[in-house]
C-alpha cells in the first residue's frame, strides 16, 4: 500500500516522492526505464538522468534566476541539489556535475528510502482514484500521452515546442517602433492601442534579413523527432524564407494593415505601411515578456540573436529565451490545471516536471519539488498557502498555472520576466533587488508555513 502514486522517475518525480516520503508519506515511483522500456533519449536506467548537457546552468544566486532558483530549492531540501552537490564538477560559476554519479547518488538515496518502493512498470493508463503525481516528462510514452489527451481534451497536450523567440519589453527601442493591431483590430481583452509592437523595415533591410536567414547556421532535427507527426502552422521562420524571398512578407512579416508614424506623407499622414514587419505580442499577463510572432525557428542560438539584433528596435534586445522547435510533450497548463498543478476534471491527478509547460533540469525539478509539498499539505489536510510570486518558483508557478496567455502557451525557463516587476530600482541593481526580495520573502513563506515546509 502506498499514499501516492508517482509516474515517472526522472528529476521531477524523484524529487517529489523524496519530498513526500521525508514527510511520513509512502510513495510508489513507477518508472518504466528499467522495465525493458526506453525513451528515445535517455541512455540508463537511472532515475533523474540527465538527457543532455551535464549543467544546471548558473549557480549565481544574485544576479541570475535560475541561480536563484537552486538557492530556493537547497532551503526547501531539495534532493536534486544534494545529490547534485556530491557529483559537482568545476565548472566556473555554473553548476554542472558527473550524470553518472549524479543519477546514481539519487537512484541510491530513494532505492534506500523506506517509505519508497520503486517499481519498474510503464503505465499506460491516469488512475481512477488516489493521489497521484504524473512526471513523465517531455518524451511521456505514447499510450499514456494519449490517455492524457481523453482527459484533456484534443489540443491541450502538444507534441512539439514551437518557440518563438521571447524578448524582455524593456530591452526594447520603442522609438523605432509602434503599438497597433493589424487593421486596428480589437477583441474584448485587447489593449486600448492596440496589442502588437511592430518592428518596421525598409526593403533593403528585409532582403538583407531574409539572405540573413538562409545563411545562418540551423541546428537540425535529432533522427527519431523526424519520425514525430509533424504539426501544421508552426513552420521554422527559415523554411518559409527558403521558399522564397516573399514567402514572408505574405506570411508573419506582412506590412499590410499597419500604420508607421515614422513614415508619414501627405497621402498618409496616419504612416504609410511597411515594406515588412516583426510583430510582438505580448506573452505573460505582467507585460514583461514578448514573443516574435509565427518566429518559431531551428537557427543556433548565436545566430538567432545576432540576426534578430538587427531588426530595426530590437538592437539591444534581451532574450528570455530563443526559438527552437523540439519534440516534448507539455500541457496547456494554463488551461487546464488548476493553481496546485491539479488537473481541474480529476484533481486527485497532480502533474510535475516539464509535463506541466516549464523547461530545463532545474525548472522541472523544482516544479517536482513543489508538487511534492503541496501533495502533502492535502494529504495532511492542511491548507496550502500559495508561493509569493516574488520568488523564482512562485513565480515559475504562477506562469504555468495561470499568468501565460494560453494561446500562445510554450515551455517556460526561469527568468526574471516572470516576477512582478520593480520598476523603481536602477538597471544595474535590478537583479541583485530580485534577488535579495525572492530570498526574503521564502524565509517569511518558509517561516510561516513551517509544518508543511520542515
Ligand atoms: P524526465 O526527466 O524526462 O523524466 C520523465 C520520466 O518518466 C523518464 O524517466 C521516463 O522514462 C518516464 N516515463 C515516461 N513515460 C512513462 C510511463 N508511461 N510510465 C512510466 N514511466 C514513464 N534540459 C536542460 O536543462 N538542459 C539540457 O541540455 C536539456 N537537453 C534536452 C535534450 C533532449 C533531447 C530533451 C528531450 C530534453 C532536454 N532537456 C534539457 C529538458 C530536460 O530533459 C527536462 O527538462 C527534464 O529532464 C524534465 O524532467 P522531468 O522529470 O519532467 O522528465
Amino acid at each position: 500500500t502506498f499514499d501516492v502514486h508517482i509516474i515517472g522517475g526522472g528529476l521531477a518525480g524523484s524529487e517529489a516522492a523524496w519530498q513526500l516520503a521525508k514527510r511520513g508519506f509512502r510513495v510508489r515511483l513507477s518508472e518504466m526505464r528499467g522495465s525493458g522500456e526506453m525513451t528515445p533519449a535517455h541512455q540508463t536506467d537511472g532515475l533523474a538522468e540527465l538527457v543532455c548537457s551535464n549543467s544546471f546552468r548558473s549557480d549565481d544566486d544574485e544576479k541570475n534566476a535560475v541561480g536563484l532558483l537552486h538557492h530556493e530549492m537547497r532551503e526547501l531540501d531539495s534532493i536534486i541539489m544534494r545529490a547534485g552537490e556530491m557529483a559537482r564538477v568545476p565548472a566556473g560559476s555554473a553548476m554542472a556535475v558527473d550524470r553518472d554519479a549524479f543519477s546514481n547518488e539519487v537512484t541510491r538515496i530513494l532505492a534506500e528510502h523506506p517509505r519508497i518502493k520503486i517499481v519498474r512498470e510503464r503505465v499506460d493508463t491516469l488512475p481512477d482514484a488516489g493521489m497521484t503525481i504524473v512526471s513523465t516528462g517531455p518524451l511521456t510514452a505514447q499510450e499514456l500521452a494519449q490517455n492524457i489527451v481523453k482527459a484533456t481534451g484534443q489540443e491541450r497536450l502538444a507534441f512539439f515546442d514551437a518557440i518563438a523567440p521571447i524578448i524582455h519589453r524593456g530591452s526594447i527601442d520603442m522609438s523605432k517602433c509602434w503599438i497597433q493591431s493589424r487593421w486596428n483590430k480589437r477583441t474584448e481583452a485587447s489593449n486600448e492601442n492596440g496589442d502588437y509592437i511592430n518592428c518596421p523595415m525598409t526593403k533593403e533591410q528585409y532582403l538583407a534579413f531574409h539572405q540573413g536567414l538562409i545563411d545562418a547556421e540551423k541546428t537540425e532535427f535529432r533522427e527519431w523527432e523526424k519520425d514525430t507527426p509533424y504539426f501544421e502552422g508552426c513552420m521554422p521562420i527559415e523554411v518559409m524564407a527558403e521558399r522564397g524571398v516573399e514567402t514572408l512578407r505574405y506570411g508573419p512579416m506582412k506590412g499590410v494593415g499597419l500604420d508607421n508614424p515614422y513614415d508619414t506623407n501627405e497621402e498618409h499622414p496616419q504612416g504609410r505601411w511597411p515594406y515588412a514587419v516583426v510583430q510582438l505580442r505580448q506573452d505573460n499577463k505582467l507585460g514583461t515578456l514578448w514573443n516574435m510572432v509565427g518566429f518559431q525557428t531551428k537557427l543556433k542560438y548565436g545566430a538567432q540573436v545576432e540576426l534578430f539584433r538587427t531588426i530595426p528596435g530590437l538592437e539591444n534586445a534581451e532574450f528570455a529565451r530563443l526559438g527552437g522547435l523540439h519534440r516534448n510533450t507539455f500541457l496547456n497548463s494554463p488551461l487546464v490545471l488548476d493553481r496546485q498543478l491539479r488537473l481541474r476534471e480529476a484533481p486527485h491527478i497532480r502533474f510535475a516536471g516539464q509535463v506541466t509547460g516549464c523547461e530545463g533540469y532545474v525548472e522541472s525539478s523544482a516544479v517536482g519539488l513543489i508538487a511534492g509539498i503541496m501533495t502533502a499539505c492535502e494529504l495532511s489536510g492542511r491548507e496550502w498557502s500559495a508561493l509569493p510570486a516574488t520568488t523564482a518558483m512562485g513565480a515559475l508557478l504562477s506562469h504555468i498555472t495561470g499568468d501565460a496567455e494560453a494561446e500562445t502557451f510554450q515551455p517556460m525557463n526561469v527568468n526574471f520576466g516572470l516576477f512582478p516587476p520593480l520598476h523603481d530600482v536602477k538597471k544595474k541593481q535590478r537583479k541583485e533587488a530580485y534577488t535579495s526580495r525572492a530570498k526574503a520573502k521564502l524565509t517569511d513563506w518558509i517561516r510561516s508555513n513551517e509544518a508543511a515546509t520542515a
